[in-house]
């Protein structure tokens, strides 16, 4: 027996393990690695994908990532901000047609007029969806007072990632006043006021090695980590990390499967974690989310953005659908996914496995969380 059949053969594979599940890079290899981690997804959360309906609210940001194509420093972004009536009329949309759950995403503002703009964001929208939408923020690092704040209105989840659980590889990637102890501690923030916890990675970023990326699976873990959100990274021509976009075209392939493999052996190891299919994979490869599903990830983010918005929200280049309305988005990914034989899990708000039992069994054990709310 190969050494990766010894591994997939385990109920679940070692931390030792995960290097060299991420290295099976024959094709062979890799569709074996892939099929395992599809049955443990289907064993643990069912033949179901969750929408979550996102809304790119604004690309304003204080902070200057090197990666990122909205990030301070590139003034060749024309910046806006989504008006709160905007992002209701789309949020009710969504709610009308099922979604049992939107994600806010922006760059990161933690000025009092934005604390307060999200804050009245989330009291509508819960409000308007008579508390069935569950909202997920993902706004960059923030002050206790400010999470709390969110969390009191409505919010129960926060997508926050790490980027890299190296914090070598971190300081590489950002300006000398971005602190990924800071990041990891908003984390921790985050899991002790009971959000639901997101988080992920970049992969195949600059100078990333497997057995770091085998260490980021291991954090997701180690942190508690509930949802994850992770994808390739994909170079900007705007930012300081465009370098890497001479040699993209004919990475792309090896870009993807490497994502692909992360995804399937983050699946293997978590077991009963959301795991989304992110957009940048669609970026790689038109059925790029599809395929990220069928490596074990069972969430997808269809853009509920008004398309007006959307190009100048462009993290990385090469962004899809930039011009699609959401119901447009909305049939193409429904046709995509019942070619995959999976249902859509309309009207469910798809909470993380993992987090609901963590609930009960804290809760049998007296260990609730201070702010835990009844959902
Ligand atoms: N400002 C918030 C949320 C918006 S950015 C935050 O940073 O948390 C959301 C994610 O986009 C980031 O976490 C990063 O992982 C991803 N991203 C940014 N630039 C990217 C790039 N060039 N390629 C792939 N993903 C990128
Ligand atoms: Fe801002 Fe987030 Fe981009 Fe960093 S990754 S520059 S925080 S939007």
């Amino acid at each position: 027996m190969s050494r990766l059949d010894a591994i997939l053969a385990k109920p679940k594979p070692d931390p030792d393990d995960l290097a060299v599940l991420l290295g099976a890079d024959s094709p062979a290899e890799q569709a074996r690695l892939l099929d395992a981690a599809y049955a443990v997804k289907v064993r643990e959360v069912g033949p179901v994908v969750y929408f979550r309906g996102l809304f790119e609210l604004s690309n304003l940001c204080t902070k200057d990532c090197l990666y990122c194509g909205i990030r301070r420093s590139n003034q060749k972004v024309e910046r806006y901000t989504i008006p709160v009536d905007e992002v209701l009329t789309g949020a009710r949309w969504g709610w009308e047609q099922g979604y049992g759950s939107v994600v806010l995403q922006s760059g990161e503002r933690s000025d009092p007029a934005f604390v307060e703009m999200i804050a009245e964001l989330v009291t509508k929208i819960r409000a308007l969806s008579r508390d069935q939408l569950a909202i997920t923020l993902s706004m960059g690092e923030q002050s206790e007072e400010t999470y709390r704040t969110w969390f009191q209105a409505g919010a129960e989840r926060y997508l926050l990632r790490i980027e890299t659980s190296d914090p070598e590889l971190y300081r590489r990637l950002h300006p000398a006043d971005h602190s990924w102890e800071r990041r990891r501690d908003c984390l921790r923030l985050l899991h002790r006021i009971g959000y639901q916890l997101g988080s992920g990675v970049m992969i195949g970023l600059p100078g990333q090695s497997v057995a770091q990326l085998a260490r980021d699976i291991l954090f997701f873990e180690q942190e508690k980590v509930v949802m994850i959100g992770m994808g390739p990274f994909i170079p900007h021509a705007h930012t300081p990390l465009r370098d890497g976009i001479r040699n993209f075209a004919w990475k792309r392939y090896a870009q993807l499967a490497l994502a692909l493999r992360v995804i399937a052996v983050t699946r293997l190891y978590l077991q009963d974690v959301n795991i989304a299919a992110a957009t940048a994979l669609q970026t790689l490869a038109p059925d790029g989310r599809e395929q990220g599903l069928a490596a074990g990830a069972n969430v997808i983010m269809p853009n509920l953005t008004d398309p007006k918005y959307r190009a100048a929200y462009q993290l990385y280049d090469g962004k899809p659908c930039l011009d699609e309305s959401a119901t447009q988005c909305r049939g193409c990914l429904q046709a995509r996914i019942a070619s995959l034989g999976e249902t859509i899990g309309f009207g469910k708000r798809g909470d993380s496995k993992r987090f609901l039992e963590r609930n009960i069994k804290g809760a049998d054990k007296g260990e609730t969380c201070e702010n835990r709310k009844e959902s």
